[in-house]
């Protein structure tokens, strides 16, 4: 259906180039935009330069190109946004709604879990971290209803060493790019809970939420960096595009297509979630 209204988006750290994994989260995120006519932003999260790579960034930007997957207006580095972080930090501070926690890894809770176990601080080299009160599901797009658990851990919105923390700034960003809807790997799931927290905290509206399964192999072993997952051959994107519609339950064989964007153009019209969602918690297998 036709919505004006909607605003994805894709967010990608600059860690290294992009694999299967990531190429899935945008591709999908892409889908679901230009299947609702909606708009399709991508925002670099440059806000941890320790675990950046140089280049990391330029090279997820000409591996989209390469894809066909192509932004609206103009990429949103998080490193220009450390004043709009700061200020948010500041009202969630004024609202009450954080605490400083000095915890070394010893008095750290299971789950990286302080519950001002280290209050009171005695020094001021400390972290930054929401009170949650655990209160707020959501009714996932992909995943359907969740349930915040009660094991759910205060979130560091600013580290030790000064840093914003992810939590932070993806909800700052995701408001004030006004994202209607995210889609992206369900390693993020256990998250949402303390980022629906932190909107209704500063006032923001909540988007809604889409959890892709998580892509492993064949012996069970998820996809990702630390697991050695390939970087994504940009020579190779038509072949690429299709083994990622595979991943995410799409029917690609019916859609002839000789390069990226074509194939792009047949899958936003033909996209249909719903057989992605039938697959719901299992997670996808590749190669
Ligand atoms: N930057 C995060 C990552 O690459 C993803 C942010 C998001 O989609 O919420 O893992």
């Amino acid at each position: 259906a036709h919505q004006p209204d909607y605003r994805g988006r894709f967010a990608p750290s600059p860690t290294g180039p992009l694999h299967m994994g990531s190429l899935l989260a945008a591709l999908a995120s892409y889908l679901d935009a230009r299947a609702a006519g909606g708009v399709w932003l991508l925002r670099i999260e440059d806000i941890d330069p320790p675990r950046e790579a140089p280049g990391a960034a330029d090279s997820i930007l000409r591996t989209l190109e390469a894809h066909g997957l192509l932004w609206d207006e103009t990429v949103l580095y998080q490193s220009t946004r450390l004043d709009a972080y700061a200020e948010a930090l500041n009202a969630l501070q004024e609202a009450g709604r954080t605490f400083a926690c000095c915890c070394t890894r010893s008095t750290l809770g299971p789950g990286g879990s302080c519950m001002g176990r280290c209050q009171p601080c005695a020094h001021n080299d400390n972290s930054v971290r929401i009170k949650l009160c655990g209160n707020i599901g959501f009714d996932d797009q992909i995943l359907g209803p969740q349930s915040p658990s009660n094991a759910q851990s205060d979130l560091v919105l600013r580290r030790k060493d000064g840093l914003y923390a992810y939590a932070l700034a993806v909800v700052v960003d995701d408001a004030w790019q006004r994202i209607s809807h995210v889609v992206r790997g369900s390693d993020l799931l256990s998250q949402t809970f303390a980022q629906l927290e932190i909107f209704t905290a500063l006032g923001a509206p909540l988007p809604a939420y889409g959890h892709l399964p998580v892509v492993s192999d064949a012996q069970g072993i998820k996809l990702s960096k630390q697991t050695g997952a390939r970087a994504i051959v940009d020579a190779c994107a038509l072949d690429n595009l299709r083994v990622a519609l595979r991943l995410l339950q799409q029917d690609s064989a019916g859609m002839p297509a000789g390069s990226a964007p074509e194939l792009l153009c047949l899958a936003a019209e033909r996209w249909s979630p719903g057989t992605l969602i039938e697959h719901g918690g299992k997670s996808l297998v590749y190669p």
